[in-house]
């Protein structure tokens, strides 16, 4: 059967919160306006519009060969260029405007936001945040404050999350519908999600995020958007992909085998629902939070600690199941220990099942430790870290092995 396949391909896949990734903290930004034009089925364009010139736009790393190969610039003179620091928008005279031709992309990597994900019914989720960077102006380089403006294929619904203008990466929505409101979330689903996990986010989402609310004291700023797409349910086996961006959920299932129903299936599912909010509330701070040096044992182990005390405490999961998960979790990090990982999406595992034996070997259960990390993250502005896990469990009479 499937479980392997499913659980490396399920829970490695998340991606964690975005940080305002390309900060220069002492600098002003330059600010852009970025029209993306929906231009037809399979087709984009992006026009950057800079308040003053620069030389170079930097974009940060490749994401698989998405630029590479389905970017195009359209500006006489500029180019897409590649070297040690990643990929950028380049001129050698300076530039305030750019146009880049897009084609739809569907390689996507375990550690990174799909950048376009197409629905089954031409639907489109657009990951923003790879458009997103920082300039050069000579030897300054200044952070690039985005303003979006999206425009659809005639007759097409444009959504954006509600924070998609505050320097954060979020995923754009193109197509057929307008967001479900659900009460907790606002929820876009692709018409081919398999009905078990259309039902599984209604039973879940609402009773999980208010949990979270009551146990933390703190509400989103606006019912989140939740993006559900199904584009490729005739590929061999199955993937489930999700990631918490701010304001928004973003969920991608492709595979035959994610059509059929299976307990096991299901309670992934769950459990990866439960992770993804917990990121939300990791970073619903006004600063500090999930920062760049942040060790992924942290938000992922803690993301994964959270989730039990969630589903347990929400009441979707009775207290075998949550053993049962556990002992999963400890299982495949006593594993990993054992055999070190070949493949870089192996690797990732690791924060999240041992990063989780860490949480659960900690004197502090997962909510009680979490309210005290996420206190102090938002009133020091320092990003969680483990010395700030350890002084907080050391208040406690933990010491450090
Ligand atoms: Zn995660």
């Amino acid at each position: 059967m499937l479980p392997t396949l499913w659980i490396r391909l399920l829970a490695g896949a998340c991606a964690l919160v975005a940080p305002a990734a390309h900060a220069r903290a002492t600098e002003p930004p330059v600010r852009a306006t970025v029209t993306l034009v929906h231009a037809s089925d399979a087709a984009w364009r992006v026009e950057y519009r800079l308040s003053e010139p620069v030389d170079t736009i930097e974009l940060g790393p490749p994401i698989v060969e998405y630029r590479a190969s389905a970017w195009t610039l359209g500006t006489p003179g500029l180019s897409l260029t590649s070297d040690a620091t990643g990929e950028s928008i380049r001129s050698d005279t300076p530039f305030a405007r750019a146009v880049v031709e897009i084609r739809d992309y569907a390689p996507w990597a375990h550690d990174q936001y799909i950048p376009i994900d197409r629905h089954s019914d031409g639907g489109h989720a657009f990951y923003l945040g790879h458009l997103m960077g920082s300039v050069r102006q000579g030897k300054r380089e200044r952070n690039m404050l985005v303003t979006f403006e999206l425009v659809g294929l005639h007759g097409e619904n444009v959504l954006l999350a509600e924070q998609a203008n505050d320097d954060q990466g979020t995923y754009a929505y193109f197509g057929p519908h307008q967001p479900v409101d659900t009460g907790a979330v606002r929820l876009i689903v692709d018409p081919k999600t398999p009905r078990w996990s259309h039902d599984a986010i209604d039973r879940v989402v609402a009773p999980l995020a208010s949990y979270y609310q009551h146990a933390f004291a703190r509400a989103w700023r606006a019912p989140p958007l939740v993006i559900i797409g199904a584009g490729r349910l005739d590929e061999a086996g199955f993937s489930i992909k999700g990631g918490a961006l701010p304001g928004e959920l973003f969920f991608r299932i492709a595979g035959r085998d994610a059509l059929v129903e299976a307990p096991t299936l299901r309670m992934n599912f769950e459990q990866l629902v439960a992770h993804e909010l917990a990121h939300v509330w990791q970073d619903l701070v006004r600063r500090g939070g999930t920062g760049e040096r942040t060790e992924a044992w942290i938000h992922e182990g803690g993301a994964q600690a959270l989730s039990l005390a969630a589903l347990e405490g929400a009441g979707v999961w009775d207290s075998e199941e949550a053993v049962a998960f556990k002992r999963k979790l400890h299982d495949e990090c006593a594993a990993r220990r054992e055999a070190p990982p070949r493949r870089h999406a192996d690797a990732s595992r690791e924060a999240y099942t041992c990063g989780y034996e860490r949480f659960a070997a900690y004197p502090l259960g997962a909510i009680e430790l979490w309210k005290d990390l996420i206190a102090e993250t938002e009133r020091s502005g320092a990003p969680y870290s483990a010395a700030m896990v350890e002084r907080i469990n050391a208040r406690k009479g933990w010491r450090a092995p």
